[in-house]
């Protein structure tokens, strides 16, 4: 009898963008011919950056030319690729990254999903709340969690991130093995100070933890005082695993490109306390789990990194910042608390109301989409999350109509 793995059974079907499309739909079929302008969901709308694409171009044709044809490549990534990335991300920005720590994948997602599986089932898991679903489900499919109970997850440590804190969790006050961190945040795009962060990374070194740092978002930072990397802070290379992707600074959320930085100082634990290098664990991992990027994916995410790329990337990260300061400025003016909207693109609004009760009034009178923060944890709750992906103008009119529907 083929028996499964009954962690699985303990997680709750994820009805939020279900829910959301669900609404709309209805929205829709009483409101037929109705503009319905979405600021929910957190994928990119401009295409891909001109040297990208001549990049994916220029490696297709190599593809097509037995002479310059390439099969399966490096796992862990190409070298020019890999080299561009400790360059440009780090190096330039005095953090001490080399080539060689860089795993290349298809994506943060899969990469912050299976990096627990270096981990043992015993450790204490400490998750911000809100929070980037992935992080807790599979956490709760490895057995690292008790059932679902008062909307948590028993046997989670949850980081509560509210306007107390500037929504950046305070330090536990119970002992905890693996703690996930995420700046700009998704969903209440919130920064990290050098400060804040540097009182985590000593946390992690008194308490021999390890910090997964999903820095998915750090390409929105234009406060220059703001660290991108947690590698920019002293002793973060000993205690600390951090997670990449070109989705949301390239547009690559259809394209797939991503990558893991896993410093060759960076150490777990057996259960005799006698330490083990992170990074052959996950490069053992990896070359057994995963086969490469393609060769014009990886040689398009190079091209990121060319004057030109570079050039292409800040105009259109500046457009969704614009966007996000539209929404954060209008809000703001109607009296909202909030955070995120500068160096990020979500704005994350305290509504003084049910977030689902919010959500469907700007629905029904503005016909605007958001998501309800209910669905990123408890935390969330009586908080929408405007996303700035969109184009400028339909920007302007949403707000415009949430102004009218709000006044
Ligand atoms: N990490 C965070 C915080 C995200 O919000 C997202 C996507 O929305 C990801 C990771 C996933 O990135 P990728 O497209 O590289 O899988």
């Amino acid at each position: 009898m083929i028996t499964i793995n009954e962690n699985y059974l303990k997680l709750q079907a994820s009805y939020l963008f279900s829910d959301i499309a669900k609404r709309v739909r209805k929205y829709h079929e009483l409101n037929p011919g109705k503009d319905i302008i979405k600021l929910g969901i957190g994928d990119v709308t401009e295409p891909l950056p001109q040297a990208c694409v001549t990049a994916w171009n220029a490696a297709v044709t190599e593809m097509a030319d037995r002479k310059t044809f390439r099969g399966y490549g490096p796992e862990q990534g190409y070298d020019f690729l890999r080299e561009a990335i400790a360059k440009n991300d780090f190096q330039a920005r005095g953090a001490d990254i080399s080539a060689e720590e860089i795993f290349v994948s298809d994506g943060a997602k899969c990469d912050t999903a299976n990096i627990q599986e270096l981990f043992s089932k015993n450790i204490k898991v400490a998750i911000p709340d809100p929070v980037y679903p992935v992080y807790v489900d599979t956490n709760v499919m490895a057995g690292r969690t008790g059932e679902y109970e008062n909307n948590r997850y028993t046997g989670l440590v949850y980081l509560e991130c509210t306007s107390k804190n500037n929504y950046v969790p305070n330090l536990p006050k119970t002992p905890v093995d693996l703690i996930y961190l995420c700046f700009p945040n998704n969903p209440t795009g919130a920064t990290a100070t050098r400060e804040q962060l540097a009182t985590w990374v000593q946390f992690a070194k008194d308490t021999k933890a390890l910090i997964l740092f999903d820095a998915a978002y750090e390409i929105f930072i234009r406060d220059e005082s703001l660290p991108h990397s947690i590698y920019e802070i002293e002793g973060a290379r000993d205690i600390a695993i951090e997670f990449r992707s070109f989705s949301k600074s390239a547009g690559f959320t259809g394209a797939r490109c991503a990558y893991t930085v896993v410093p060759t100082s960076c150490m777990g634990y057996d259960s005799s306390g006698a330490a083990h290098a992170l990074h052959p664990l996950w490069n053992r991992r990896h070359c057994t789990k995963f086969n490469g990027v393609s060769y014009p994916v990886q040689r398009a995410a190079e091209a990121v990194y060319t004057l030109s790329g570079k050039q292409q990337i800040r105009q259109t990260t500046d457009y969704y910042l614009t966007n996000a300061g539209v929404i954060r400025n209008r809000m703001l003016n109607l009296g909202y608390k909030l955070a995120g909207g500068e160096n990020s693109p979500y704005v994350w609004v305290e509504t003084g109301a049910d977030s689902w009760e919010f959500f469907d009034m700007l629905l029904n009178k503005a016909a605007v989409v958001t998501t309800p923060g209910s669905g990123f944890g408890r935390c969330g709750s009586g908080y929408i999350r405007f996303s700035a992906f969109n184009r400028y103008d339909r920007v302007e009119e949403a707000m415009d109509r949430i102004s009218k529907a709000l006044k």
